[in-house]
């Protein structure tokens, strides 16, 4: 068991892309589209662009292969997840190298997101076994009932850029434990760690078509033929709310099992009582984490009006001493933006807020290229009715308001329509279960800056979606439940099992 790869030989590769039935093609119409660093905009590679022609070869090949897919004992398909979590680990050097080439993240949260992303595969080889059913006596009590469950069906997969290993590993995964087939669409801008992670599922032992590749720079048309496809059961996507929102009434059509994963506006609520070193610490990693490009960042920071001052300016000397710089720099904490349309969006932000009166504690916009490097940035004295409190910001900018008691603290928090994550710093064990309680998210990270495990269910409620992924919760977002009602006939003596069933 090898996977042969390298980050020049990805890079080569990536004009024969598409992954279709086990075969690597340049696609129907030999079309390509450019992936840029980020960090400098050159152009890293030319990868192969799906056509709608392509995209029903790939639901004729995920359909194909479900049919047997389905059939391979659960054992069998947790020992791939397995050498494709061990050959994931080998070459996590590669894999970081293209995670930082094609979405510009420093290197050490790169390597995070490999080893994040094996989590993923390591947590369903060890879920695969585990697809449950009950027993039971009927309700009569002669009968049983018996229920199984098995694989959804072939499904539709779409990702986004901000994670671009993560985000299909957590779909891959619990899909090829639970006996799904995956047709998998990945952002524009980050289609090679795809790619990479396609071969590493082939050198694991994956068969045809069980998992299919479709990089394009038309992702609509493209989709369209995946999700109106007879076959197709199931569409997971992550990514932004409107496009799930679109994304979503077209699977309705279909009737398909539709998980979300969608955008996020998380507040950061930190007590007057809390830890203010962790308040501070978790705040940053809430706040930077992927240059706050993450669907859990915190934007909104709501602090307790006697704790304000002294927690905004060791926030503010905290995110000013970061170092800014490219990904693949040892010494860089946070590294570029996406691309210039998003820093653009986020330099709007700022200006917005500032011309309402907000004001810049540190950082404040972009800074020199080349690249898409922006300024960690805090604001105070926002206005309430400032963009930046209502937008997902997907940046490295956060503002921060005061707050008096639990209450006003609940109400600012979910004054949004998303309802993803939620992180909230006090000492006092009685006001943390109540806050928890009231804030209509999905998830609520206690006294930490962060909340995902591949064990946990992660997701959304509101405007951030619905299905969960990690943990047992995930898998059961690709199966299916089948009850069988067994008829038990009563035994000739009378008096035993009176009543069929
Ligand atoms: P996006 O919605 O623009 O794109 C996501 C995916 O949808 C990409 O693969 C893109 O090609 C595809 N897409 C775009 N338009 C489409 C169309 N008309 N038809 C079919 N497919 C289409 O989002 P993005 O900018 O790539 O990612 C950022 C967003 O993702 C943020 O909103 C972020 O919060 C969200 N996100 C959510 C989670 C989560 O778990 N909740 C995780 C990561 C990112």
């Amino acid at each position: 068991m090898t996977a042969d790869l390298s980050v020049a030989r990805i890079c080569a590769d990536a004009a024969t892309g598409l992954a279709i039935g086990g075969h690597w093609s340049a696609g129907s119409t030999g079309a390509r589209f450019a992936v840029e660093d980020p960090a400098t905009g050159a152009t890293v590679a030319e990868v192969a662009s799906a056509s709608v022609a392509d995209a029903q070869d790939a639901a004729d090949a995920s359909a194909r292969a479900f049919a047997s897919w389905r059939t391979v004992a659960p054992e069998r398909r947790a020992d791939l997840l397995w050498r494709a979590h061990d050959l994931m680990l080998e070459h996590s050097d590669v894999l970081a190298d293209l995670i930082v080439l094609e979405m510009g993240k420093a290197r050490r949260e790169a390597v995070g997101e490999v080893l994040y992303s094996a989590a993923y595969l390591r947590c369903y080889a060890e879920l695969a076994p585990h697809a449950g059913g009950r027993t039971g006596p009927g309700p009569g009590g002669s009968g049983r009932m018996i229920t199984t469950r098995g694989p959804v069906g072939p499904c539709v997969a779409v990702t986004p850029w901000n994670y671009p290993l993560a985000m299909p590993a957590r779909k891959l995964a619990p899909a090829l434990a639970a006996g799904c087939t995956t047709t998998i669409k990945p952002a524009e801008q980050t289609p090679l760690s795809v790619i990479a992670l396609q071969r590493i599922l082939e050198a694991a032992g994956l068969p045809p078509g069980v998992v299919n590749v479709l990089p394009t720079a038309d992702p609509d048309p493209v989709t369209r033929v995946l999700i109106a496809d007879e076959r197709t059961r199931k569409l997971s996507f992550t990514g932004s709310t409107a496009v799930g929102k679109l994304l979503a009434a077209r699977a309705a059509e279909r009737v398909l099992r539709v998980s979300l994963e969608l955008g996020g506006n998380a507040p950061l609520i930190v007590f007057a009582d809390a830890d203010l070193d962790r308040a501070v610490e978790g705040a940053l990693e809430a706040k930077l984490r992927n240059v706050g490009e993450a669907c859990t960042a915190a934007n909104r920071i709501y602090v307790e009006r006697a704790a304000i001052d002294e927690f905004s300016d060791r926030l503010a000397a905290r995110m000013e001493a970061l170092k800014v710089g490219p990904g693949s720099d040892p010494e860089a904490e946070l590294g570029p933006m996406i691309d210039a349309e998003q820093r653009a969006r986020v330099v709007g932000l700022v200006d917005d807020a500032v011309s309402g009166g907000a004001r810049v504690v540190c950082g404040g916009g972009a800074l020199p290229g080349p690249g898409y490097f922006f300024a960690p940035t805090l604001l105070r004295d926002v206005p309430d009715d400032a963009r930046v409190l209502h937008e997902e910001i997907f940046g490295p900018l956060a503002a921060v308001r005061p707050f008096d008691g639990e209450a006003d603290a609940v109400a600012q928090a979910n004054a949004t329509e998303y309802g993803l994550v939620a992180f909230l710093f006090t000492s006092d064990v009685d006001r943390a279960l109540r806050v928890a309680d009231a804030l209509e998210t999905g998830m609520v990270a206690l006294n930490q800056g962060r909340v995902s495990n591949a064990n946990a269910p992660f997701g959304g409620v509101k405007a951030s979606g619905y299905g969960r992924e990690g943990g047992v919760e995930g898998l059961d977002d690709y199966l299916a439940t089948k009850y069988l009602a067994v008829a038990v006939e009563p035994a000739p003596e009378a008096g035993i099992g009176a009543t069929p069933e």
